[in-house]
């Protein structure tokens, strides 16, 4: 379809029914399951009424046309562009750095659920969340037996602590509960999630990598004790 074309969509800042001009549709992988081949769509909207910008977010069912409980059909949402902040900058840029081959899957993931939280898809986001704290689990250890395994051994490793480890079985219970039970968390335990997970990334990658520059500091012996001795 050529752009920009009308269609007739609600608009979240007047709250109505209005003939809506679409400039651009883009279409995107969905990587939260990595069993499923799914797609989103974003199209940038502007209502005819008020003259507003606003995102139409929509996905597909994950289970088909058969459906799931009928409870994930509707999967379309409207968010309102607000043309004064950036939410997304508040929510945090995280630049992962991980092998070649996961590396792109990664960062692809972190910033599908960023966006997710800030549109409101709070399900996708805490799929995402589950697939990447998986993703770091298997590029960390090359084991992949089930993400609570997966945790786990991260702590057999000593990696992570038992303690910290129930956090990232939390959240991935959260993620499981989200696709599996259509339970939609809270916006704040996704940013807390969020916050978790970018913790994991720094104690598996990062911190080992300023681990190997800080042991080659050298500092100059403090020669103030074998005076005293
Ligand atoms: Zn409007």
């Amino acid at each position: 379809m050529q752009h920009p074309y009308e269609s007739w969509e609600h608009c979240p800042h007047c709250s109505k029914l209005t003939n809506c001009r679409i400039f651009a549709t883009e279409k995107r992988k969905i990587f939260y399951d990595i069993d499923l081949e799914l797609n989103m769509w974003i199209k940038f909207v502007e209502c005819q009424g008020c003259q507003e910008f606003f995102l139409l977010y929509s996905k597909e069912n994950p289970y088909g046309q058969t459906g799931y409980d009928g409870e994930l059909e509707c999967t379309t949402s409207t968010v309102p562009i607000s043309r004064n902040e950036d939410e997304l900058c508040k929510i945090g840029h995280f630049k992962i750095s991980l092998d070649d081959n996961v590396n792109e899957f990664a960062n692809l993931l972190y910033k599908q659920i960023m966006e997710s939280i800030v549109y409101k898809n709070f399900i996708v986001a805490a799929a995402g969340m589950r697939t990447l704290i998986d993703t770091f689990c298997i590029a960390k250890t090359d084991k992949d037996i089930g993400i609570t395994k997966n945790i786990d051994v991260l702590v057999s490793k000593r990696f992570i602590t038992k303690k910290q480890s129930n956090v990232y079985k939390k959240i991935s219970e959260i993620g499981h509960g989200a696709v599996h039970r259509y339970h939609i968390p809270k916006k704040q335990s996704l940013i807390n999630g969020i916050r978790a997970i970018e913790d994991l990334y720094n104690i598996l990658f990062s911190f080992p990598e300023y681990e190997k520059i800080v042991s080659k500091e050298s500092v100059p012996p403090d020669t103030r004790k074998s005076k005293k001795a």
